[in-house]
C-alpha cells in the first residue's frame, strides 16, 4: 500500500504537533509520502508563519529607509520560529545559511510567491530531517505553465519519475516554479492541492489529509454544538456542501486524485484515532443517517420576474439572465414557476446594481409584475441517502413547521443529492436545527 500524508498548518505550528506528526507517519510503514504545510497558528491569535512571510515581504519591498529594521524583525521572528521548532526536536540543523540566502532574494524582490514558499519549503527540510526521509524541493516536480496555469501533465511525469526512485519523501506542499524558474503558489490553502498531486503520481491507495478536526461535520458547529462527523461522503456531495460554504479542503485538491479513484481521508493529528471522513467517487456503504450534510449561506436577494405566458416566449430567461452578466452579478440560483421565475443572488453585489437592473429587465423582456426580496437565506440539505428513502422532503417541512419557520422556497435538483430551501436570514439558524434534529437526533 502506498499513502500519501499531507498535514496542515496547525498540525506543524510547534515541536509537539512535528512530535504528533512523526508518530502518526512511523505507526503505519504506508505512510511514505509526506507533504507538509507552513507552521500555522500555536493560539487562535498566533499568526501563521505564511502570513508572517506575506508581511516581512511586504515590507522588504518598500523603498524607505527606515523600513530596513522593520524588516529585520520581522525575518528574524520568522526564524525564530523556526528554531523553536528545531530546538524542541532536539535536531542539530541549522538555517542560517537558508535565512542568509532568503533575506538576499527578499531584498532582490524576487516575488510574493517565493516569500510565501518559504514557509513550506523551510518546514519540508525540517521535516526530512526529522523523519531521516529525502527532500525533494516542490520547484523541481510541481509545474505552472505560460500562464501561471498548473501544468499537470509535466508534472505528472516528472514527479513520477523522480518519486518512483524514492521509497520514501518529503515534498513542501503550495508551490511549484514556472517556465523560467520562479516560484509560484497556489492559492491559499494549496498544500491539500500538492498532496493530491502526489497522491495521483505515485498511484497511491489513500491520500491523508490530516487537519485539526476529524472530517467533515454534518453540519455547522457554531449552529449545532459538536455536531456528529461524516463517515463517508461521495465528491458529489462535498461539492453541494462546500458550495454552500463547508471547507474543511481546498476545493481544487479533489481533481487529480478523484480522475484516479484514490479516496481522501480527512484526520484529526489530535486525535489520530478518530477515523475521519473518506471522501470516495461512489460508494454502496449506506450513510449513518438519510442525510450526509446540511449548510447555507445568508444575504441573498431575490428577484421575481412574473410575465403571462412566459413559456410560450423564446429566449424570456435568456434576456432576463443577460442582464445580471451585463452588470456582472453572479447567479446562485433560479427556481422557476408557471409564469414566474426567480432569481437568487448575493445580497451585497446586488444592491448597488438594484436599479439598474430593474430597468434593464423591463426593457428586456416587460414583465408585468417584478417582486424584490432580502435577507435571504439557503440551505442546502444534501445526501445520496435522500434518493432512496421516502418522505425525506415531507419530514424536512414538517421540522420546519414545528421550528416555526416560513419556508420562502424549495428547489431539489433532479438527481435526488440535495434540497435547497430558502428561508429568512433571522430563520436560518432555526431551520438548521430543526433540521438535524429531525435526522440526527431522533435517530441516536
Ligand atoms: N501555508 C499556505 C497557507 O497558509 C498553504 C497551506 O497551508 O496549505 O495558505
Amino acid at each position: 500500500m502506498i499513502k500519501v500524508v499531507k498535514f496542515g498548518g496547525s498540525s506543524l505550528a510547534d515541536a509537539e504537533q512535528f512530535r504528533k506528526v512523526g508518530r502518526i507517519i512511523r505507526k503505519d510503514a504506508d505512510r511514505r509520502y509526506v507533504v507538509p504545510s507552513a507552521p500555522g497558528k500555536r493560539t487562535p491569535d498566533d499568526t501563521k508563519v505564511t502570513d508572517m512571510l506575506y508581511g516581512c515581504y511586504g515590507v522588504a519591498i518598500m523603498e524607505e529607509e527606515e523600513c530596513e529594521e522593520e524588516f529585520e524583525s520581522r525575518l528574524e521572528k520568522i526564524k525564530e520560529r523556526y528554531d523553536e521548532i528545531i530546538e524542541g526536536l532536539g535536531l542539530s540543523m541549522d538555517l542560517t545559511d537558508e535565512f542568509r540566502m532568503i533575506r538576499e532574494n527578499f531584498i532582490r524582490k524576487t516575488g510574493r510567491d517565493y516569500a510565501a514558499s518559504r514557509g513550506e519549503y523551510l518546514n519540508g527540510r525540517i521535516m526530512a530531517e526529522y523523519l531521516g526521509y529525502p527532500f525533494i524541493d516542490a520547484a523541481d516536480v510541481i509545474f505552472f505553465d505560460e500562464d501561471g496555469n498548473f501544468d499537470a501533465k509535466k508534472t505528472d511525469q516528472v514527479l513520477a519519475e523522480v518519486l518512483a526512485e524514492k521509497k520514501c519523501a518529503v515534498i513542501p506542499g503550495f508551490y511549484g516554479s514556472m517556465p523560467d524558474g520562479s516560484v509560484k503558489t497556489f492559492s491559499r490553502g494549496g498544500s491539500d492541492i500538492t498532496g493530491s498531486i502526489v497522491a495521483k503520481a505515485v498511484h497511491a491507495d489513500m491520500y491523508e489529509n490530516w487537519t485539526d478536526v476529524s472530517g467533515f461535520l454534518i453540519t455547522d458547529p457554531r449552529i449545532i454544538p459538536n455536531p456528529k462527523a461524516i463517515d463517508v461522503i461521495t465528491y458529489r456531495e462535498l461539492r453541494e456542501l462546500s458550495y454552500m460554504g463547508a471547507t474543511v479542503l481546498h476545493e481544487d485538491a479533489i481533481f487529480p486524485v478523484r480522475k484516479e479513484g484514490i479516496p481522501i481521508n480527512i484526520r484529526n493529528t489530535n486525535i489520530p484515532e478518530d477515523k475521519g471522513t473518506l471522501i470516495v467517487e461512489s460508494t454502496c456503504r449506506k450513510p449513518r443517517f438519510v442525510i450526509t450534510g446540511i449548510a447555507g449561506k445568508k444575504d441573498f436577494a431575490s428577484i421575481t420576474v412574473e410575465k403571462a405566458m412566459m413559456n410560450t416566449e423564446v429566449g424570456f430567461c435568456k434576456k432576463v439572465l443577460e442582464v445580471f452578466s451585463d452588470n456582472g452579478i453572479s447567479i446562485e440560483h433560479m427556481p422557476s414557476g408557471i409564469d414566474t421565475f426567480t432569481i437568487f443572488v448575493h445580497q451585497d453585489e446586488f444592491e448597488e446594481k438594484e436599479q439598474k437592473v430593474i430597468a434593464g429587465i423591463h426593457r428586456a423582456v416587460e414583465p408585468d409584475f417584478l417582486e424584490l426580496e432580502s435577507d435571504l437565506a439557503l440551505i442546502a440539505v444534501v445526501g445520496r441517502g435522500m434518493r432512496a428513502t421516502r418522505g425525506t422532503s415531507g419530514r424536512i417541512f414538517s421540522a420546519l413547521a414545528h421550528a416555526n419557520v416560513n419556508v420562502k422556497m424549495i428547489d431539489q435538483g433532479s438527481s435526488e443529492l440535495n434540497i435547497i430551501i430558502g428561508v429568512r436570514n433571522h430563520d436560518f439558524e432555526t431551520a438548521i436545527r430543526a433540521i438535524y434534529d429531525i435526522f440526527v437526533n431522533t435517530m441516536l
